[in-house]
C-alpha cells in the first residue's frame, strides 16, 4: 500500500512497482475518474466530491474497491494507491483482506512537506489513455510506460488547481493522516522521504517494497 498526501508521488511509484514486482496497480482516483468519464451513476456522484477536494463517501468507495479486489488480476498481488483514506476504509479493508484470505504486506508512507506539494500539483500532467502521471519540470514526458501513446493525451486534472489542491491537503491532514498511526501500531509502516529527486524516491520505494515482498513470500 502507498500512503501519502496528494502529489507525493504515489501514482508514479505505483507504476514502477507494477512493472518491477508484477503487481497490479489499483488506484481509487483512477477508478473514480474512469467512472466519471463513462458517466456512470457512481462517476457522476463522485465527480462532485472530487471537484471540491472532498472525499467520496466511505460506503461508495469501499463497495467500488471490494469489487475491484475480487477481479482476477488482483490475485497475484496489488499496489493500493489512494485507498484507504479514512479509518473506516482501513477497517473495511482489513475485513476484505480477511474474507479473501489475503494480507497487507506493508504500507509505504511517502512523506513530503505541504509547500512542495502545491508546486508539484500545479505542474502535474496525466495521460488520459494510460493514466501515467508526469510533471512539467520534474518528470517531463519522454516515453509512455505502456507504449500506448506519444504524449498526445496529456492533460491537467480538474482538481489540480490551487484552490482544490489546498482543500485536498486539508482533507488529507484531517481524515487520512490518522492512518499513519493505525499502520505504525500494526508494525506495517515504512516511511520514505518523498522529497528527494525522482530517482532517489524510486530507489527507496523499490528497495522497501522488495524486502516487504520477499518477507511476505518467505516462511511465516
Ligand atoms: P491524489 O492522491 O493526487 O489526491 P487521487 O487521484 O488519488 O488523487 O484522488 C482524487 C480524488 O478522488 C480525491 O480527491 C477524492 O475526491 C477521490 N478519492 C480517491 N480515493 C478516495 C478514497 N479512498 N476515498 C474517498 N475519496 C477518494
Ligand atoms: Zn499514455
Amino acid at each position: 500500500m502507498l500512503l501519502g498526501a496528494p502529489g507525493t508521488g504515489k501514482g508514479t511509484q505505483a507504476e514502477r512497482l507494477e512493472q518491477d514486482l508484477g503487481l497490479t496497480h489499483v488506484a481509487s482516483g483512477d477508478l473514480f475518474r474512469g467512472h466519471a468519464q463513462q458517466r456512470t451513476p457512481l462517476g457522476l456522484q463522485a465527480a462532485a466530491y472530487m471537484r471540491g477536494g472532498d472525499l467520496v463517501p466511505d460506503e461508495v468507495t469501499v463497495a467500488m474497491l471490494r469489487e475491484r479486489l475480487q477481479q482476477a488480476d488482483a490475485r497475484a498481488g496489488v499496489v493500493l494507491d489512494g485507498f484507504p483514506r479514512t479509518l473506516a476504509q482501513a477497517e473495511a479493508l482489513d475485513m476484505m483482506m480477511g474474507a479473501l484470505a489475503r494480507r497487507i504486506a506493508g504500507v509505504l508512507y511517502l512523506d513530503v512537506p505541504d509547500e512542495e506539494l502545491v508546486t508539484r500539483l500545479a505542474g502535474r500532467l496525466v495521460c488520459r489513455e494510460c493514466q501515467a502521471p508526469f510533471h512539467l519540470q520534474a518528470n517531463p514526458f519522454a516515453t509512455c510506460p505502456y507504449q500506448k501513446c506519444q504524449g498526445e493525451h496529456l492533460y491537467r486534472r480538474d482538481d489540480d488547481n490551487p484552490a482544490t489542491v489546498r482543500a485536498r491537503l486539508a482533507t488529507f491532514h484531517e481524515r487520512t493522516e490518522p492512518l499513519i498511526r493505525y499502520y505504525r501500531d500494526r508494525s506495517l509502516l515504512v516511511t520514505i522521504r518523498g522529497s528527494g529527486t525522482l530517482a532517489d524516491v524510486t530507489a527507496a520505494t523499490l528497495g522497501a517494497a522488495r524486502s516487504l515482498a520477499s518477507a511476505a513470500l518467505g516462511p511465516a
